[in-house]
């Protein structure tokens, strides 16, 4: 892979296979700062790239640096119809007290949910499909206009996370997973640091949360996650979860 001052020269650009970028960037960043992967990946896809974002418990951290570098950043926010309260206001005031520009609300497509959902309550009996509607094609469509993207995952999440790489290749894009080495302290510590303000319901026992009929509050000592789809096999979105047929999936703090 060629550098130019640690940029991408635009014979690398162009010429390597997207597995081996992903693989020459993983290398590179994967014992870094989540702001130095950020700082590369927005620097280097300037234009080209998102971060996804449910600002749900664990948000904060990584809004925050990018953020820092720049507030400009297009941010996907998927607006799935079935947050709770809590979730749509956080998301409005953290945007705004962080100074962030360019947040994008993904809403479900109307057609979609009046021939697939009509009553909203397809969570009940297929949430695979719940999310495919809700999350899944949302997304797709919104980074069809990117080249690359930046999730909030962590390996200390677990399951398939506990393999996650710091940069990824899936779906014909780069994907930047900042915070993959950090621990939950950290992010903590990084909250505190800069006074970050938390998901109003984290202070209800919901250490991860996304739409309300999927997510519960957790016991004392249970994984993160735990509250997510309770009492099902399902664990991810789909937004994050690689099919054979050529459309992206995705999952995750989202
Ligand atoms: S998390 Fe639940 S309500 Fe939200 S899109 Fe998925 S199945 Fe539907």
């Amino acid at each position: 892979m060629a550098y130019e001052g640690g940029v991408l020269n635009a014979e690398a650009r162009a010429g390597d296979g997207l597995e081996a970028r992903a693989q020459a960037l993983n290398e590179r960043l994967r014992d870094a700062h989540p702001a130095e992967i950020l700082r590369v990946a927005l620097t280097e896809y300037a234009g080209r790239i998102a971060l996804v974002s449910s600002f749900g418990a664990e948000s904060a951290a990584l809004l925050h640096m990018a953020a820092q570098i720049d507030p400009t950043v297009p941010v996907l926010f998927l607006d799935t119809g079935m947050l709770f309260g809590q979730t749509l206001d956080y998301r409005r005031s953290l945007a705004k007290s962080l100074g962030l520009t360019d947040v994008r609300d993904l809403r479900p497509q109307f057609q979609e949910l009046a021939t697939t959902d009509p009553a909203a309550n397809l969570y009940k009996t297929d949430t695979d499909a719940c999310c495919h509607i809700r999350k899944v094609a949302p997304l797709s469509r919104a980074l069809g206009d990117f080249d690359a993207w930046i999730t909030g995952r962590k390996r200390f999440h677990g399951g398939d996370r506990l393999r996650l790489q710091v940069v990824e290749a899936t779906d014909g894009k780069l994907k930047f997973n900042p915070l993959a080495n950090w621990a939950k302290a950290e992010l903590d510590a990084y909250a505190a640091e800069h006074d970050l303000p938390p998901h109003p319901l984290v202070a209800f026992g919901y250490p991860s949360v996304g739409c309300w009929p999927c997510t519960q509050p957790v016991e004392e000592g249970e994984d993160v996650r735990a509250g997510r789809w309770a009492g099902s096999e399902k664990t991810e979105c789909g937004i994050h979860v690689i099919r054979a047929e050529p459309k992206i999936e995705i999952g995750g703090d989202i």
